[in-house]
């Protein structure tokens, strides 16, 4: 969608034709930018793939069986025992304070120097990109992200009416080349690029790391663009040994938006996350914040920087990435044990995720439904690109499942991919249309 796009006549309304209407009585009502709000596929997914019987390797659930949680619900009796009537009260738009200074300290880890003054605290990192697009993106503006893209931003950049431009990536990440060619591409179209938003480290759902050669580089082409860097890290601190790289935010402090979370680090219940924003875009971003949530919760920011500054939280990251680590071993072997020829996968060295390419003429769309009838379930790349790439690409997610279930579903997952390739050589490319799977439940039907 442009901005050239005025809303149209009622009676045209996208999704207003009239079994719709029966549907959804409200369906003229809504504003024109709902047009681009569609559930995702991996929401779709959800609801099956929870069911026991099926493996899934499709959730980027982080897994919290490692947390204490005794000392932890003593400690949060204790909050609202010893200081409920702060806990439960509101707070201020920007964050509780103490907690600002300690996310300062977190992402000293990654090379970053910052003020708890230009931190804002959000409900997830989801809210800050919710809030940063809604700052800078108006309908029919392009934001340059990698092919494949996280869901939830391409949610939020689609919620905006932005136009996703993809760039393609490798094993070192995004490419600066296909980078400089976007904006090119872009300005001879006379597009405005606003943003270039990327997940540096252990890429949801690539797996890969932009290397450190890379970084600086892309920061330079941002800056001669006058493109904002929306850099996305909640995975920087699950490197697998511990290893962490340079923040785009430390090479460019004044060109680069940084979002946070403690959802992958700690508990992603609690909906803790971050901006951390050049100087000059805080006081909108509190604008924003405000007007989005008035402030965020403060039993929640309490629980946070209490543990922060009780508990051995480095200590607690390193279990995770232990786990992690475990899980990713399990799946990588398993993948070069049972996947059939022809399908590729990366080496994440940290994060969540194995991104899969299966071989030419395969639909992992159309084959998902056969695959969790086979009780495995996985996300098909479509789902992970704003144009509809990605057919021939799966996420796997390896953080969740033990690793015994992990090997269990790879060993099902090829079982199905032999058997689409199978009826591949006999019949020619798979599509739903030609061979008849089970219908695929949505939510409401799971
Ligand atoms: N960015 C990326 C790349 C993610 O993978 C996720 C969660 N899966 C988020 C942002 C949102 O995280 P949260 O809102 O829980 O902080």
């Amino acid at each position: 969608m442009t901005s050239s796009q005025s809303p149209q006549p009622a009676q045209h309304r996208p999704g207003s034709e009239p079994g719709r209407q029966k549907l959804d009585p409200h369906i003229d009502r809504y504003a024109a930018r709902t047009a681009g709000m569609t559930a995702s596929e991996i929401r779709a997914l959800f609801a099956v793939a929870s069911r026991p019987e099926v493996v899934s390797l499709a959730g980027g659930m982080p897994n919290l069986a490692a947390l204490p949680l005794d000392s932890l619900s003593a400690q949060m009796a204790e909050l609202v025992a010893e200081d409920g009537l702060v806990a439960l009260q509101y707070g201020s738009a920007q964050g509780v304070p103490a907690l600002r200074e300690q996310i300062c300290e977190v992402m000293a880890m990654e090379g970053i120097t910052a003020h708890p003054d230009d931190i804002v605290v959000t409900v997830g990192s989801q809210m800050g990109l919710d809030m940063v697009t809604r700052l800078f993106c108006d309908p029919g503006d392009v934001v340059i992200a990698e092919g494949p893209s996280y869901v939830g931003a391409l949610g939020s950049f689609a919620a905006y009416q932005a136009q996703v431009v993809h760039v393609t990536m490798d094993d070192d990440g995004l490419v600066p080349e296909a980078l400089r060619e976007a904006l090119a591409q872009a300005n001879q179209q006379g597009k405005r690029v606003k943003c270039l938003y990327t997940i540096p480290n252990f890429h949801n759902p690539a797996g890969v790391t932009l290397s450190v050669e890379r970084r600086a580089e892309i920061v330079e082409i941002c800056a001669e663009n006058d493109v904002l860097i929306i850099e996305d890290n909640p995975y920087g601190l699950l490197g697998f040994d511990g290893q962490t790289y340079p923040s785009l935010r430390s090479l460019d402090p004044d060109n680069v938006v940084y979002l946070g979370s403690f959802s992958k680090t700690f508990a992603s219940g609690l909906r803790v996350g971050w901006v951390l924003a050049p100087h000059a875009v805080r006081e909108k971003l509190v604008l924003a914040a405000e007007s989005a949530t008035l402030c965020p919760p403060t039993l929640n920011q309490l629980v946070v920087s209490k543990y922060l500054a009780t508990h051995d939280w480095k200590g607690q990251i390193k279990t995770f990435r232990e786990n992690y680590r475990e899980r990713r071993d399990a799946m990588l072997s398993a993948l070069e044990q049972h996947l059939p020829a022809g399908c590729t996968w990366t080496q994440p060295e940290g994060g969540f995720y194995v991104w899969v390419t299966v071989p030419e003429g395969v639909d992992t769309k159309a084959m998902l439904p056969r695959a969790v009838t086979a009780r495995v379930a996985y996300a098909s790349g479509t789902g992970f690109y704003a144009d509809g790439l990605g057919s021939r690409q799966m996420r796997l997610s390896y953080c969740y499942p033990t690793p015994e279930r992990i090997r269990e579903g790879v060993r099902r997952l090829a079982g199905v991919l032999e058997s689409e390739m199978e009826l591949m050589r006999t019949f020619g490319s798979v599509t739903s249309r030609a061979v008849s799977g089970p219908q695929f439940p949505g939510p409401d039907t799971a």
